[in-house]
């Protein structure tokens, strides 16, 4: 019993289902009256009927065993499995007959650990891990525990991992007449190994694991999105070296920094849930990171400096920096899950004597340069504030006030509170995806300012920005048309075009 609370039980309830097990089994008849299977060696004596198994009788049966296998038990005569000439220990006598029942399977698969474990130089004993299905609590599990402690005197095994069962969405088993067989080789073919792959990581295995057509179809889904995360940064690093171009830490801005901060702690829950063999956390961290931080939020805000800034320009160069930071930590992170998505995403990433394959690379490291409580509150208040303007903005397409976000103009009437944070955040505009961002009093706000429960202390007001749009970067502003040389074009894009243009 000591035995079994040395080893660690994933999950936990793995240790109460072997204790149990192994308290209630009184005994354990190892042979079974089988005509066919692992046979027991054991003689008896025509003559005086005692058992015969001697250290000589093994030796010779177990030589016979390594050479034709342990059919050879069934095809030889007794007077062909002894030694030559081999005569009863109690009577002398020469004739024998075999014992006919065989061994208990689960003897066999039991003595795995040390059939195979001990006689290969690349492994050792104790193993680090058996992982089988939630049955073999009352099989393989037991019988390895029971003939290790008995020969060796401890487990052999350190950790024991249980799974569930593949089931279907309805919860039946897949069987062929039901129809609901989910085959992964014909999955494999038609989507790639890396969404079947993608779908094991996502189930958590510890209960029965649901599948079918539309639950792969889901995670082919999530499969796009996270690759699509991973080309957007691709793509955008195109002329971004990492030697020449990288921003240090201090002047990225607050909202670089935060994405920085989410990575992070995206870095950390990964690990401990890849250390914990937690993949389903792994997966549900990686995608709500790809899709909620990034997709939604930091490459949204980001898209207008990075593809309308001039391309030298040092916040564009941060935002790089950052992203350049994200894809080296994410693909590492992907490749345990991903293996071929990320051998390919590692192939287009231009690191100075990077490792020849992602499987090489070293697994990202937690960096607490990047955790700052402050920026963490002050952002999230502000993307808590986005999502008010992004409801007003809503509202505000609906009755036809502006089309694009980038038509509107923005009046944020806050507390004081609000304000003092707000005068502090800069681009706003950019923040919001919007052309122009007022900011008031919160007793100034118009009787028909939207105001949301959850944001207390704030309310948004939507009307038509004034202006041109410029045709480059599509921000409506008032500079369109005053400049006789680039008559549609905005002030900032009129600066970068002339800096092109040099
Ligand atoms: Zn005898
Ligand atoms: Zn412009």
């Amino acid at each position: 019993m000591n035995n079994i609370d040395q080893v660690k039980w994933i999950p936990s309830w793995g240790r109460e289902r072997i204790f149990n097990m192994i308290r209630d089994r009184g005994d354990w008849c190892i042979s079974r009256q089988r005509t066919w299977g692992v046979p027991i060696p054991i003689f008896y004596c025509e003559s005086c009927g005692e058992p015969v198994i001697t250290d000589e009788t093994i030796e010779r049966v177990s030589k016979l065993f390594a050479e034709h296998g342990s059919d050879v038990w069934f095809a030889r005569e007794a007077a062909e499995l002894l030694p030559p000439g081999f005569k009863c220990p109690h009577c002398e006598a020469a004739s024998f007959r075999k014992e006919s029942d065989i061994m208990d399977v689960w003897f066999d698969s039991g003595s795995s650990h040390m059939a195979v474990l001990e006689t290969r130089k690349e492994l050792r004993w104790p193993s680090d891990m058996y992982l089988e299905g939630s049955d073999q609590h009352r099989g393989w599990f037991n019988s390895s525990l029971s003939t290790a402690v008995a020969v060796r005197g401890t487990a052999p095994y350190r950790e024991v991992l249980t799974h569930g069962f593949v089931v279907d969405e309805q919860g039946r088993k897949m069987s062929k007449s039901l129809g609901n067989v989910v085959d992964p080789l014909k999955m494999t073919r038609e989507m790639g190994a890396d969404i079947l792959r993608l779908w094991v990581s996502s189930a958590d295995y510890r209960n029965d694991v649901s599948v079918s057509n539309n639950i792969i179809k889901q995670s082919a889904e999530a499969y796009r999105k996270i690759r699509n995360t991973c080309r957007f940064i691709l793509g955008n690093l195109y002329d971004f070296n990492p030697e020449t171009d990288a921003v240090a830490y201090e002047k990225l801005t607050e909202l670089d920094k935060w994405a920085l901060l989410k990575l992070d702690k995206l870095v950390r829950r990964v690990s401990k849930a890849f250390d914990q063999y937690e993949f389903h956390v792994v997966f549900h961290a990686i995608h709500n990171f790809c899709t909620l931080d990034l997709s939604n939020i930091y490459f949204d805000i980001l898209k207008d400096k990075l593809y309308c800034s001039h391309s030298a320009d040092p916040e564009r160069k941060a935002a790089q920096t950052v992203l350049y930071e994200l894809i080296n930590a994410l693909v590492v992170m992907l490749t345990p899950i991903l293996a071929y998505t990320s051998e390919e995403i590692w192939s287009y990433l231009k690191n100075q004597g990077k490792a020849e394959s992602v499987q090489l690379a070293d697994w990202p490291q937690a960096n607490d340069l990047y955790i700052n409580n402050e920026i963490e509150a002050r952002m999230e208040k502000i993307l808590n504030l986005r999502e008010v303007v992004t409801k007003a903005l809503e509202e505000a397409r609906s009755r036809k006030v502006i089309g694009h976000s980038l038509g509107a103009s923005v009046s944020i009437f806050g507390s004081e509170e609000w304000l003092t944070l707000l005068q502090a955040t800069p681009q706003l505009e950019n923040i919001f995806i919007v052309s122009k961002v007022n900011l008031g009093p919160l007793e100034q706000a118009p009787a028909d300012a939207l105001a949301l429960g959850e944001v207390s202390g704030i309310k948004v007001a939507v009307k038509a920005a004034e202006g041109e749009k410029c045709e480059r970067c599509w921000i409506i502003d008032l500079s369109v048309g005053a400049n006789t040389q680039h008559p549609t074009l905005c002030q900032r894009c009129q600066q970068v075009v002339e800096k092109i243009e040099v």
